[in-house]
């Protein structure tokens, strides 16, 4: 069942000391030495978007890679370096990042640390039956672009020298985030109605299934914290069964094993369950590839999923 998920002691005493051994370096600087606004963000997601928004006035890095999963994560002492030697952190917040709250309240005492996803009003969020906010706001291209925002103004607040610039950048990626969501809505549009069930490994999915018509079943519950039982694998291959869904999904940052267990589950009651595929859920594809951009790795997904559910895939 359900965690509640606990602040990590551990981690602010390694912190403090951290903290602390920063401090004797002197002075926060206002940009790094080629004079760049020096911005770390904990998933990718964030960081190429700002990438593009910033352009030239920004040096952006984020802590978390492919394949890693930002529910579980906790920070490591480089990662502490990394967040003390910024000038602006940005992190996506509603409980995504749970293990470095701690990290997020200290070195926000000391510099703009922001939680972009926290600027979305609560109406548009969902939530589970606990009442747990669902963080994986990415989703949702017009949420996203809310977080986007705030991120933004955030950098014109501190450098408002180029506030034009970023505003003209935002604009334009806008524009492309705009295009991608129409592509979608005509590509997942196509795929019949009683198809339209997306079974994941996590509930990951909850705003793209909303954006675009398509239910949603997790295994796992929004966070990969949450326990697996042989009822959700079950309950699952009864609406694969139910709806003769062919196929089901991995995510790129969580095991594979209880989505093998549902295909092969399916597989003993007669029902022929494919692979569609893995899908970017929590991280995003390897820098320098399509898939390690937020564009693409949307548009990865997207087209995974059309074909799959559409039968085509292998
Ligand atoms: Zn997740």
């Amino acid at each position: 069942m359900r965690k509640l998920r606990k602040g990590i002691v551990l981690a602010g005493l390694l912190l403090s000391l951290l903290v602390f051994a920063a401090c004797s370096n002197g002075e926060k600087d206002d940009g790094n030495a080629d004079g760049k606004i020096n911005v770390v963000t904990t998933i990718a997601q964030i960081a190429e978007p700002i990438s593009i928004i910033g352009g030239d006035h920004v040096a952006v890095e984020s802590l978390m890679g492919p394949g890693v999963d930002p529910h579980l994560y906790k920070a490591t002492q480089g990662d502490i370096k990394k967040l003390e030697g910024s000038d602006i952190v940005f992190y996506s917040g509603l409980n995504l990042e749970g293990n470095m709250t701690e990290a997020f309240t200290r070195i926000g005492s000391k510099k703009p640390v922001l939680g972009i996803s926290e600027s979305i009003p609560t109406e548009k969020l969902l939530t589970d039956e606990d009442g747990a906010i669902d963080p994986h706001v990415w989703f949702d291209i017009e949420l996203w672009k809310t977080s986007l925002e705030a991120a933004t103004e955030e950098l014109k607040k501190f450098a408002p020298e180029y506030a034009d610039e970023f505003d003209a950048n935002k604009e334009s990626y806008f524009k492309m985030l705009d295009e991608l969501l129409a592509e979608s809505k005509d590509k997942l549009a196509q795929i019949p109605e009683g198809k339209r069930v997306l079974v994941t490994a996590h509930d990951a999915f909850g705003y793209f299934g909303r954006a675009y018509n398509i239910e949603v079943v997790g295994l796992q519950g929004l966070s990969t914290e949450d326990e697996i039982g042989i009822t959700d694998i079950d309950d699952t291959i009864n609406i694969l069964m139910e709806y003769k869904i062919p196929a089901v999904f991995v995510e790129s940052s969580i095991n594979q094993n209880s989505i093998k267990a549902v295909i092969e589950g399916a597989g003993k009651q007669g029902l022929d369950v494919k692979l569609g595929g893995e899908l970017y859920s929590d991280a995003m594809g390897d820098a320098g590839t399509e898939e390690g951009t937020y564009l693409g790795m949307y548009k990865h997904n997207v087209n995974t999923i059309h074909k799959a559910l559409l039968g085509e895939g292998n």
